[in-house]
């Protein structure tokens, strides 16, 4: 396990209504070494209720075990930004009106603390791919906004992005990204529209499809890129970012019998390529109307 970062808050900036910048520094932060990848991205641990991080220690089988009675907190984030010069560190979080991280953000002051671990990406566009779609909720702003940033010269991009307030569209890449902005849909304040607008877009062989939002609609989604249009695993990522109404969600999977559970997990240790498995994972998945 990679050694956890405790990261401390410099000052935070309210981009939009709904989305809060919180910039970190600090001695911690150090030792930290980005990937490069636009959307990389870490495991944030929050404080706990009392208001006080407590760090996990970590057994040899890679599990983390909290101090007793302790309710962790742990979402995963994208690095926005990060200064190799100052070891700084920036985090865009939605402020969505239910979750402790949103709720944590948009009350940090300078002087509170996170830890994180090192980022991983996810982005990987192979090479030849001369076009690029993004599809996302607000969640994945921050990974277009960078990605986007870091386009290599020559690539042609769209993006739909779909955003729960007209005052939550912001400024993404340097103008030269068309963006179409989906105002009322998703984020938790409506019907996702990421699949009609996967539709919408020109998706052509030379393309690469970056798609992020809420991972029940990402099904839809995933299903249009891979069954409908053939695309190859390599042509597109399709990444939940979180899932509505989680709690219910997590108390229906916890529920389930074990044989069910078994039978679950076998599909991801069988031989078959991640794509194939997502696919029986997700199939059987809806059939237990989760
Ligand atoms: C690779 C990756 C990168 C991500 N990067 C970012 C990022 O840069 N910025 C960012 O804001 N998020 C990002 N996310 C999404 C973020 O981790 C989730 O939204 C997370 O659930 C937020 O935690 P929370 O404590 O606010 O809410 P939780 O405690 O996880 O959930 C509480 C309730 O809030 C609801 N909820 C959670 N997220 C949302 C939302 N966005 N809109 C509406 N309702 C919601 C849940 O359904 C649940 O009912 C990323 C996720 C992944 C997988």
């Amino acid at each position: 396990m990679s050694e956890l970062h405790v990261a401390e808050v410099t000052r935070t900036a309210w981009l939009t209504p709904g989305m809060v910048r919180v910039t970190f520094g600090g001695e911690g932060l150090r030792g930290f070494r980005t990937t490069g990848v636009g959307d990389e991205f870490v495991r944030v641990h929050f404080p706990s209720s009392d208001g006080v991080l407590h760090l996990p220690t970590i057994d040899e089988d890679g599990v983390w075990h909290y101090p007793e009675g302790v309710d962790d907190h742990v979402e995963p984030y994208t690095i926005r930004r990060h200064d190799e010069a100052t070891g700084e560190v920036d985090i865009d979080l939605v402020v969505h009106g239910h979750g402790r991280a949103g709720a944590w953000a948009s009350a940090a002051v300078q002087g509170d603390r996170v830890a994180f671990g090192d980022p991983r990406g996810l982005y990987r566009p192979p090479s030849g791919a001369i076009e690029q779609v993004f599809v996302t909720d607000a969640t994945g702003l921050p990974a277009l906004a960078r990605l986007s940033e870091q386009l290599p010269p020559g690539i042609r991009a769209v993006a739909a992005v779909e955003v729960a307030e007209e005052s939550h569209r912001m400024p993404v890449g340097d103008g030269s990204l068309a963006v179409r902005w989906i105002v009322g849909r998703g984020n938790g304040v409506g019907p996702s529209a990421i699949t009609e607008a996967l539709r919408a877009l020109p998706i052509t062989d030379d393309c690469y499809v970056w798609v992020a939002g809420e991972a029940g609609e990402l099904r839809a989604a995933r299903r249009y890129l891979r069954h409908e249009r053939g695309l190859s695993a390599d042509r597109y990522a399709v990444i939940g970012y979180w899932r509505d109404r989680q709690e219910e969600w997590l108390e229906r999977y916890e529920g389930l019998d074990d044989d069910t559970v078994a039978s679950l997990q076998a599909i991801w240790q069988s031989a078959d390529d991640d794509e194939v498995r997502r696919d029986r994972y997700d199939e059987h998945l809806a059939r237990l109307g989760l």
